[in-house]
């Protein structure tokens, strides 16, 4: 029987390399993305062909560029046909006043943490139409439900990211495809690496679960929508040991 696949943007560190490893472990075959670091996903790519007995396609690229993403869906065509789960996960953070905000970090980080998700999107959903079923998770934050001082593009693009879920829900549940977000609160990956002990303290107290989530537990959460009933769409869902 053919393997199912899974697409993973952002799968060399944090959030996505935990997910990939779960997907591995349950039989996928995967399709890794990442921008920068594709010697590492390489590396961690063959292991998990070894370990687990599945096959990996490495896309390296940055999936705020449609070009780019059409290309790597037309080496997934190659691959294994199309995907049946797509996980939206690549992203990146800002944080400062937003006047002091170039228009050029505005760019970036919309078209890296928003537009990426379109273009994913656009060129997954045939093949999951054609299939009459799929699912599709978009990595967000608490931060697109309730902002976050110094963090107001940031907050916009998760927000952005919301919104698209859901409306893409409706346009996609006739097909039998789902779509929905993970809101995560704190996960403690490099994304949170310039904050201070100190300011790690403060933040822990805020949180009444009082830790950060490990990117294996948030992976696992993923796992979770990616495995939860098809009635279950167009949501999204928090993470975020009881923060918000
Ligand atoms: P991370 O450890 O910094 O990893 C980010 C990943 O995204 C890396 O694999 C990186 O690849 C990739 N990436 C960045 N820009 C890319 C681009 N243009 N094209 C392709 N890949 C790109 O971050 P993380 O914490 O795991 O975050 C994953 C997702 O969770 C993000 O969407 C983030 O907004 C969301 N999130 C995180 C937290 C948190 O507290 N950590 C909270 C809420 C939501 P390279 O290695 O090549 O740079």
């Amino acid at each position: 029987m053919k393997r199912k696949t899974v697409l993973i943007t952002g799968a060399s560190r944090g959030i996505g390399r935990a997910a990939a490893l779960i997907f591995a472990q349950n039989g996928y075959d995967l399709i890794l993305n990442c921008a920068h670091s594709i010697s590492e996903l390489n590396i961690f790519a063959k292991e998990l062909e070894m370990k687990y007995h599945i096959q990996t396609l490495c896309c390296g690229g940055d999936v705020s560029d449609y070009t780019f993403v059409c290309q790597m869906f037309r080496d997934i065509s190659t691959f294994c046909g199309g995907v049946d789960v797509l996980i939206n996960n690549a992203g990146i953070t800002y944080m400062g006043l937003l006047s002091d905000m170039s228009f050029q970090d505005w760019e970036h980080i919309l078209h890296t943490n928003l537009t990426s998700a379109f273009a994913c999107c656009k060129c997954a959903i045939p093949y999951m139409v054609s299939q009459k079923s799929g699912k599709i998770i978009n990595v967000s934050s608490e931060w697109g439900l309730y902002g976050a001082s110094c963090e107001a593009a940031y907050s916009a693009t998760k927000g952005g990211l919301n919104a698209f879920t859901k409306a893409l829900a409706k346009e996609l549940a006739p097909s039998n495809i789902q779509v929905n977000a993970a809101a995560f609160g704190v996960i403690d990956t490099d994304m949170n690496l310039s904050l201070s002990p100190s300011e790690r303290d403060q933040l822990k107290s805020e949180i009444p679960a009082g830790y950060f989530a490990s990117p294996k537990e948030a992976a696992e959460f993923l796992w979770q929508l990616a495995n939860s009933p098809a009635y279950l769409t167009g949501q999204i869902i928090s993470f975020d040991g009881g923060w918000f």
